[in-house]
């Protein structure tokens, strides 16, 4: 008999609660241990062809391999619908149990129960674990044992219920002898499963790359206070992708942020606690993934012009701050928080538009895509979420452009066509004569549209 560790959202080889169980156990009873991977059909098909985040995870995946055939064993990786695939590894490896970490999106939810119901069916255990955080689902809740719905609360019992014990690793090492020697396994290729190969070397994917990326961060953490709402500046951390598909511990970040201390070190793990605060809200209202948190802002009556919308996309509204994000967006996948906070804003507040439209362009584009995260930030954008902006708190984008980006670096290197612009112009260029500046003029008018959006909110 062997038992199967089925991996998703946590392509690493070391600290792994699903991996951890499964090579203890198999160590006390005797049993072997397989890893498996599986491209889910029916996710994949809905990404466009070339995509950053499945080749993120495709080289990720050779990275496991690799550290898998280093000690004797492989990784099955397959192509389909796990809900068929799951049960029929199981089969065909004699498995008595499947080990896998929690995901606790919706669709995730459904597909686990369905996989664990067909594995029940053939006799064979499904066994889950927390993995992905360091609190998740109920484990925070407020004395009246409800959900917290403001995160300053949340985080303050996050950390009066944090122990040492919260923050161990779960070691693989000692038990990677379980692990099952296999035939050589065949690796499908990025066509094999319908997407062209992309280069993503500058994400720095997998196990290696996420230590590369933490170790650069931690020389810095003392100084993300100062540094983190500067977008031409290296301040925050970029391992959002890596915590989104789980090639770095959690433990380990938190432990590090707290064993280095200091205003910059806590605010960097208030950001991890953010996480988690989104991940629990998603998990208690699961509603909140086609709804508004708040019930009153549901049905909002958003005109949704689609040529504003398009040039909202395309980075051409005539906002410099605004389309220096959203290029960087479509040219690399990755934008800076604090111009998610500007791009979602000017997108609700200055055109007008539903930000489920948002949300489904950033789902879409954002290497670090997370359902939780990325809804409860348009959520707190639109001031239609939890512990959101209130709603007549409107960013006015120029004066946050003249604020987080002084000197116009950041929009010098995603609209070049301003370059030549001095530091007070490039926020505004429409304001100064540039007869031949190929720049389109503001496609709204901040103050008309600012007194638009307030009616529309007020109307409820
Ligand atoms: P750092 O500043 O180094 O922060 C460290 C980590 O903390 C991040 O990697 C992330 O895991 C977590 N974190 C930081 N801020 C937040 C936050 N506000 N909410 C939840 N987690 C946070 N983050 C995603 O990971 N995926 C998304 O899809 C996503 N969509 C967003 C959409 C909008 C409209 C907004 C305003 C924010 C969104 N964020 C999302 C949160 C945040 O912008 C990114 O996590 C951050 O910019 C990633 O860069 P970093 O890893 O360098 O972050």
């Amino acid at each position: 008999k062997t038992a199967l560790v089925w991996f998703r959202r946590d392509l690493r080889l070391f600290d792994h609660a699903a991996l951890h169980h499964a090579l203890n156990n198999a160590a006390n009873n005797g049993q072997k241990v397989i890893c498996v991977f599986i491209f889910d059909s029916t996710i994949l098909a809905h990404l466009p062809k070339k995509d950053r985040r499945v080749a993120f995870i495709w080289h990720s995946l050779v990275q496991l391999k690799t550290a898998l055939q280093e000690h004797g064993s492989d990784l099955v990786v397959r192509h389909g619908d796990p809900v068929e695939l799951i049960p029929q590894l199981a089969q065909e490896f004699s498995a008595a149990a499947i080990y896998t970490n929690h995901d606790i999106e919706p669709a995730a939810i459904k597909r686990d129960a369905s996989v664990e119901q067909k594995l029940n069916q053939q006799g064979q255990q499904f066994h889950h674990f927390k993995d992905q955080v360091i609190f998740e689902k109920d484990q925070i809740l407020t004395q009246t044992g409800q959900m917290y719905q403001v995160f300053t609360p949340y985080k303050r019992a996050w950390l009066a219920k944090l122990q040492d014990s919260d923050l161990q690793s779960y070691p693989v090492q000692p038990h990677l002898h379980q692990l099952a020697t296999i035939p050589a396994q065949r690796m499908p290729s990025m066509s094999d499963i319908g997407f062209e190969e992309i280069d993503i070397a500058f994400l720095k994917p997998g196990m290696d790359g996420g230590e590369i990326l933490f170790d650069d961060f931690c020389k810095r953490m003392a100084r993300y206070h100062e540094t983190r709402d500067f977008p031409s500046v290296k301040g925050v951390s970029y391992l959002s992708v890596h915590l989104r598909f789980g090639t770095v511990s959690i433990r380990e970040l938190a432990r590090t942020a707290l064993q280095i201390g200091g205003e910059g070190a806590e605010i960097w793990l208030a950001e991890l606690i953010w996480r988690e605060f989104y991940q629990q809200l998603l998990w208690h209202r699961p509603d909140v993934v086609d709804h508004a948190f708040k019930p009153e802002y549901d049905a909002l009556a958003f005109p949704n012009n689609e040529a504003h919308f398009a040039a909202w996309c395309e980075g051409r509204t005539g906002f410099p701050i605004v389309d220096a994000a959203m290029r960087q967006l479509n040219q690399t996948g990755f934008m800076h928080n604090r111009l998610r906070m500007i791009v979602a804003s000017f997108l609700v507040k200055d055109l007008l538009i539903d930000w489920r439209w948002g949300e489904r362009y950033f789902a879409l584009h954002l290497n670090d895509f997370d359902l939780s995260a990325n809804n409860g930030g348009w959520q707190w954008a639109a001031s239609t979420g939890c512990d959101a902006q209130p709603y007549f708190r409107i960013f006015n984008p120029t004066t946050q452009s003249q604020r987080f980006d002084p000197k116009g670096d950041f929009i010098r290197r995603y609209c070049p066509e301003l370059a030549e612009l001095d530091n007070k112009q490039i926020h505004a260029p429409s304001l100064y004569l540039h007869p031949q500046l190929a720049y389109p003029d503001p496609i709204v008018d901040h103050a008309t549209q600012r007194q638009a959006a307030l009616a529309l909110f007020k109307r409820n």
